[in-house]
């Protein structure tokens, strides 16, 4: 087959790149291009040439099997200089995703035609690099500096609409792609080709202040990434350099991005989003239940963010509370974070309406008999949890899915108690359920394969991410929370304040500190659980300032005191006297002289406890790859994608390190840092995560 064929209409010749599935640019389309330009360069007949793809869209980016490897010439920069230097006007016909560069390449032509439904973009700032075939230089020089730094720096896709706008596209056509390409190709015969790369930019308007501005309108969202920085370098050197110096320089931040880790941890995440969907032992042909409408029980903090989820997906759900006013409660919020969606301008009034049509409250069991999937968000307590799956065991139909979105319980216990454990398993949603993109798929003991495939792709319907943890305490991430947090506290009662924790886990990446978060979350839950637990069972140095604090009353956030102050009606957290004087007492009555230590110090324990743990969920099978587990803390914690996720880093830090490091402190503390019994076999053999997560694979 050949990849891109040659067809002459008239005096035009027209190109098709045909590289299913989304006419990467492998070596084959590379080549491909570059000799028919070459040889049409040379051919008298041809007075001008559209350049279209096959199948679904145009040439929707680089290919990824190609990642990694060297390189096999020609590269894309000399092809799209090739394109653009070409004495007879090319024009693209754009459809589907034209991205990354596919962009590039549409862009070295000298016209673009687009379908209406057409999208752009240069995402290659989500894999931690730079559009590195011109696309930083020429994208300034055609939609300006302003737009060009939107598209990059973002990475977003771009609709056809602003594409026009920004004189991106020449021409949209509700008609023929092709046909309309070759009308633009016939009427540019005369006039000849317009190079993008010759295009200039009035630089009087793109001064130092303009970039400044941007840089910190930006500087939020992008904390601590490299590449965002290093997109925003090329469009400057775009509008002060002629387009050869400014190729270069974008080829010198390219390298740059390239040796940074932070590309090699992008792009592991990227593959690990796509390996998390895949379960052992569920294929194309496992069969699948349909979901239609969906039940949930508790109207609570959680119980009407779930709902939202289904209801944007244009599904009715039925929530069902124990009480009107608690019900009432939970509509109230639902339709609350609506309206706030119609202030920011991202719903209509009519909009929410609509969306509110497809709730429904309830106070009896039996409106949830219809239901295929009904999702119990119930307070965590076995007792309440075994009084509604009982409920839910006598109404539910034949087939339907039962789930718990239970923090920490056993979902084999829950599932005891119906007649079909079969059709039981955990779906845990994070906070706000209705916009964090994490759900765990907790697959219980007698899980069926089929309710796991369904909930799996469930995941995928409502936008989420999910990835499947076995049954333990916590499952994948909050069993992971407890060393973190563990460790974050001993560091404070061995002589850290709460804010040099904090301020060094943010530091690292977080998106705030494990003090914060605590006071967030409620200083009494952990109170609660570890009176449950018996002290012989928790880590009382960690714990014993913090439970002082609760009986001073001091829960946290919600009552404006906890390791924080909180100035009313204010989420910033204010150190606080009486929390460092309690931290003192605790100090003297265990002889502990404090010692601070370094902002990396603090980072190194909290991340060895959260690698030994996660090490210890995958060795023993409550995770399927070191990956989902990464997959797990960046989508429900806020891990620093640029680092990878927690196994990623470890494999950063080299295995051996970290095992060494582990032990130094199983010296120390020899109950909390037994080293996972997987790491020392990984050391052994001198192995990796990721060569683990392989050879699993294959
Ligand atoms: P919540 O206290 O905000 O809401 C619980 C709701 O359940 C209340 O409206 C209550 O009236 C209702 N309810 C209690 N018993 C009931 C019964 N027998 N029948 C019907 N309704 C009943 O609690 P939440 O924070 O939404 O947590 C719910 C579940 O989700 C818990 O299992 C919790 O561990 C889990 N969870 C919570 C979070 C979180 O951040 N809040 C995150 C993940 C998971």
């Amino acid at each position: 087959m050949t990849v891109v064929s040659k067809e002459m209409r008239g005096n035009i010749a027209l190109l098709t790149v045909n590289n299913p599935p989304v006419n990467a640019l492998s070596h084959s389309v590379r080549e491909g291009l570059a000799n028919q330009m070459t040889a049409l360069a040379a051919d008298d007949s041809v007075a001008a040439i559209v350049i279209a793809c096959a199948g679904r869209t145009f040439i929707a980016g680089a290919d990824i099997r190609e990642f990694g490897k060297p390189l096999q010439e020609p590269g894309l920069l000399e092809v799209v200089n090739q394109i653009e230097a070409m004495e007879k006007p090319v024009v693209a016909a754009l459809h589907g995703t034209t991205l990354g560069g596919g962009l590039e390449v549409a862009l070295s032509c000298h016209y673009r035609v687009a379908v209406p439904t057409a999208k752009i973009g240069l995402p290659e700032v989500k894999l931690g690099i730079i559009p590195g075939a011109g696309g930083t230089q020429r994208l300034p020089r055609i939609a300006g500096p302003a737009n060009a730094l939107d598209a990059i720096v973002s990475g977003r896709h771009v609709s056809s609409k602003e594409a026009l706008a920004w004189g991106v596209i020449d021409e949209l056509t509700e008609g023929d792609l092709v046909e309309a390409a070759l009308a633009l190709a016939a009427s540019k015969i005369s006039a000849g080709p317009r190079r993008t790369g010759e295009m200039e930019i009035d630089g009087s308007e793109f001064g130092e202040d303009f970039f400044a501005g941007f840089r910190k309108s930006i500087a939020r969202k992008t904390r601590g990434f490299f590449a965002p920085e290093q997109c925003i370098k090329a469009v400057e050197a775009s509008v002060s350099l002629p387009l050869a110096e400014g190729l270069k320089r974008e080829r010198e931040l390219f390298i740059e991005c390239m040796s940074n880790p932070e590309a090699k941890a992008l792009q592991h995440v990227f593959f690990a989003e796509r390996q998390v969907s895949r379960i052992p032992g569920v294929t194309k042909e496992t069969p699948r239940r349909e979901i239609k409408k969906v039940g949930i029980i508790g109207a609570g903090t959680m119980g009407g963010g779930i709902a939202m989820n289904f209801a944007n997906v244009g599904m009715p759900v039925v929530i069902l509370d124990m009480q009107q006013n608690a019900l009432d409660r939970g509509l109230k919020v639902v339709r609350g974070n609506y309206e706030r969606s119609v202030k920011s301008g991202r719903m209509t009034t009519e909009q929410v309406d609509q969306r509110m049509e497809l709730f429904n409250g309830t106070l009896s069991y039996d409106d949830l008999s219809d239901c295929d999937l009904i999702i119990e968000a119930v307070f965590e307590r076995m007792d309440i949890k075994k009084d509604v799956f009982t409920k839910l065991d006598a109404v539910a139909k034949e087939g339907a899915i039962l789930a718990s979105n239970t923090s920490y319980l056993d979902v084999d216990e829950i599932a005891s108690f119906t007649k079909r454990p079969e059709d039981v398993l955990g779906l845990h949603f994070f906070s706000p359920a209705n916009v964090m993109r994490l759900l765990e798929i907790v697959r219980a003991k007698e899980t069926s394969t089929e309710v796991l495939a369904t909930c799996v792709d469930l995941a995928k319907k409502i936008r989420k991410v999910g990835a499947v943890a076995g049954v333990c305490h916590g499952f994948i991430g909050n069993r992971m929370l407890s060393p973190y947090g563990r460790e974050a506290a001993i560091n404070v009662i061995e002589g850290n304040s709460p804010s040099e924790v904090d301020a060094a886990m943010f530091g690292f990446g977080m998106p705030m500190g494990p003090m914060t978060m605590s006071d967030m979350a409620g200083l009494d839950i952990g109170y609660m659980t570890r009176k449950s637990l018996g002290r012989e069972n928790y880590e009382t140095r960690a714990n014993d300032w913090m439970d002082r604090l609760v009986e001073a009353d001091r829960k946290g956030l919600k009552v404006g005191a906890g390791i924080y102050d909180y100035d009313e009606g204010s989420r910033a957290p204010k150190p606080s006297d009486f929390a460092l004087n309690v931290l003192e007492e605790e100090r003297a009555k265990l002889g502990i002289t404090p010692t601070a230590k370094s902002a990396d110090q603090i980072v190194e324990r909290s991340m060895l406890a959260l690698i030994n743990e996660g090490a210890k969920i995958l060795g023993e099978g409550h995770a399927y790859r070191a990956s989902d587990i990464d997959i797990v803390y960046i989508n429900g914690y806020g891990f620093p994608a640029y680092r990878g996720g927690p196994m990623h880093y470890a494999d950063h830090l080299g295995l051996k390190t970290v095992l060494e490091k582990i032990k130094a402190f199983e010296a120390e503390a020899p109950r909390w840092w037994k080293p996972a019994p997987l790491l020392e076999k990984l050391v052994a053999e001198g192995k990796s995560f990721a060569e683990y997560d392989r050879a699993n694979a294959s």
